[in-house]
């Protein structure tokens, strides 16, 4: 292990304050009946302490200078096993249907920071049946994970995490506690996946285009925003009257809407584009 020299372009910033991954397992709400999805294993400090709460825990890891220490590190660890690929490139409904047929299965992970949005997004809409997803992400990823509606951290990717499940803020960890140590502080957050989404737009990608349209044009009003995307389909005075049927004024700025408010918008817009 000495010999390992740590990847920046996989994000390996490891743990190494014992403390927090007992503490990870611990806020997971993981039980002994459950399967386990771990993403980056790392060198296992997350995993061993996964391996003594779970059933069974399935770890992926993209770095196959990794896969021999991990197989040493864990030989004792008998429900463990090892994937080498990218996380991005596995097929979750196929894992879950061969590793975890008679099991709730949980998601838990120290993330690699640099792709912690196209893997929390992958996990969510992917609509598995995860009963929850514990990860721990930058402190400011993690506030804007967790941000409500008109704060200074709302962002289209919270909006759109609020259709699939709540997030919760668990703690914060140091920088101190990793090797080697990261610019930022980080924090463990987790999702508690909705049984069935709380709005039902009549049109689900529509319904996601107009909140990233919304955020797209931060500055700009909500009308102004979203006629930079749906100028094609809608005009001006279209869009502005689908706000106003909502209840809400042209002005308002994306930011201020929660995803009921999105989810009307987009059933109005969608009536008028199909008339
Ligand atoms: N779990 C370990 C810990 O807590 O010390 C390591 C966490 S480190 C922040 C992120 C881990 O994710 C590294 O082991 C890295 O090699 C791995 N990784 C990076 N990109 C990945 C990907 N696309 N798929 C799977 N693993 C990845």
């Amino acid at each position: 292990m000495t010999d390992f020299k740590k990847k920046k372009q996989y994000g390996q910033n490891f743990l190494t304050n014992p403390d927090i991954p007992r503490r990870i397992v611990a806020e997971s709400g993981i039980s002994e009946n459950d399967g386990v999805i771990e993403i980056g294993p790392g060198f296992g400090i997350l995993t061993r302490e996964l391996s003594k709460v779970a059933k069974k825990v399935i770890s992926v890891e993209i770095d196959s200078e990794l896969i021999p220490i991990l197989g040493e590190n864990l030989k004792d660890c008998e429900n463990v096993r090892i994937i080498n690929n990218d996380i991005l490139s596995v097929d979750v409904d196929a894992l879950l249907k061969e590793e975890f047929a008679d099991m709730d299965v949980c998601v838990c992970a120290n993330l690699p920071y640099y792709i912690t949005s196209e893997i929390v997004m992958k996990l969510l809409e992917g609509m598995h049946r995860f009963r929850s997803i514990t990860v721990m992400v930058q402190k400011e990823v993690a506030d804007r994970f967790c941000s409500k509606s008109g704060s200074e951290n709302y962002s289209a990717v919270t909006a759109s995490i609020s259709y699939y499940a709540t997030v919760k803020k668990l703690f914060t960890v140091k920088a101190g506690c990793f090797s080697p140590k990261p610019m930022v502080d980080s924090a463990v957050i987790r999702f508690d996946l909705h049984e069935k989404p709380p709005v039902s737009p009549v049109d689900t990608r529509m319904f996601f285009e107009v909140i990233r349209a919304a955020f797209g044009q931060r500055r700009k009003t909500l009308s102004n925003a979203l006629f930079a995307s749906f100028g094609d389909r809608l005009s001006k005075a279209e869009i502005t009257a689908a706000i106003e049927e909502c209840g809400l004024t042209a002005d308002i700025r994306g930011e201020m809407l929660d995803i009921n408010a999105f989810s009307l918008i987009a059933d109005k817009m969608y009536i008028k584009i199909k008339k």
